[in-house]
């Protein structure tokens, strides 16, 4: 089969892999019916994490079930489905507690590899939510949205305990970002701030429910923010960036009291603690346990309650990977989807 390899930062190749096959009883084989590339795929493309050799990519999947292991009991050949970038049992305490990212079982999807036309899925009860037939062709980005970035934007927005009364802010205008307002705005979130200097992504904001638009950023931002709420600072924010700027601006805008729902894989980020102890500010966050959300965030999908996949505004072939890499290092698309 065609996937997509990292050989080096700024060097990724579409070339012939191994067809994927069942290893455990518990896996299933998806054809790929679209996949993408995420932010996180761009720390290592930038060179910010160490690339250790050829390395398949991606994380973000949905499509149609070919194979099951032995073993798997609720997933069938030609279910249509949708998984997270961590394989989980679905069964454990941990995951019951609804962080399925946190797994005892996990196993990361980055290391399958789901830019590729197969995809081994471990885990498969467990990880794989089946819709309830197969989706219209046009519903096909917006499931493969709530692999990642929606179910990232989602938890943001309820780890930052967005809800009717609030005001919630969101650091970042990636995909993650996006749907982070449109989650917030699914919760029922009385203002959504969204913090964005580009023009596409400030109208996608808009679109997704956002009622301001904040363009400075670092201390600006933070200025900005209190000067909206009445001196105050936001009730929820969302962090979806992963940096120490970004960071502290989510920090330094939320009120006292107030929650920080951090979703951006955090990067060289360093908390002053004193800072932190007399803020009153509450911090969760961490890989999003999507799976948690899938079956709600299906439904929203299936019935076209919302529609996620707009954040993908650029479409390519899976063997012009390396364009997609490049359009989203250089913000020239916000999300970009491959087809296989
Ligand atoms: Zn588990």
């Amino acid at each position: 089969m065609r996937g997509a390899v990292l050989y080096a930062p700024g060097d990724v190749r579409v070339e012939e892999r191994e067809d994927p096959r069942i290893v455990e009883p518990t896996d299933a084989i998806i054809r790929l019916s679209a996949t993408c590339v995420c932010g996180s795929d761009l720390w290592p493309y930038r060179g910010i994490e160490a690339v250790d050799g050829p390395s398949p990519m991606g994380h973000e999947y949905a499509g149609i079930v070919e194979e099951v292991g032995s073993e798997v009991t609720t997933i069938r050949p030609g279910q249509f489905v949708v998984g997270s970038f961590f394989a989980s049992d679905n069964t454990c305490e941990i995951c019951q507690a609804g962080y399925q990212s946190s797994c005892v079982q996990r196993v990361g999807m980055g290391t399958e590899g789901a830019q590729a036309e197969r995809l081994r899925v471990p885990l498969a009860d467990g990880t794989l939510v089946a819709t309830p037939d197969i989706p219209a062709d046009d519903l096909v980005p917006s499931f493969l949205a709530a692999s990642d970035v929606l179910g990232t934007g989602w938890f943001g927005a309820v780890a930052a305990e967005a809800g009717p009364g609030k005001t919630v802010a969101v650091v970042g205008d990636g995909a993650v970002g996006l749907l982070g307002v449109l989650a917030a705005k699914q919760l029922g979130a009385e203002r959504i701030i969204a913090m964005s200097r580009h023009e596409p992504r400030q109208r996608l904001a808009h679109e997704y429910g956002a009622t301001d638009i904040v363009e400075e950023r670092g201390d600006a931002g933070v200025a900005k923010i209190k000067e909206l709420t009445g001196g105050l600072g936001a009730h929820s924010v969302i962090e979806a960036v992963g940096t120490q700027e970004s960071m502290m601006q989510a920090i330094r805008s939320t009120r006292p009291g107030g929650h920080v729902g951090y979703v951006g894989v955090a990067h060289g980020v360093e908390l002053p603690g004193e800072e932190l102890f007399f803020s009153h500010v509450h911090l969760h966050g961490g890989p999003a346990p999507v799976r948690r959300f899938l079956p709600e965030l299906i439904d929203l999908i299936w019935n076209r309650q919302i529609d996620p996949g707009k954040v993908f505004d650029l479409t390519l072939p899976l063997e012009q990977a390396a364009e997609s890499y490049q359009a989203m290092d250089q913000r020239q698309a916000i999300k970009v989807l491959l087809h296989p």
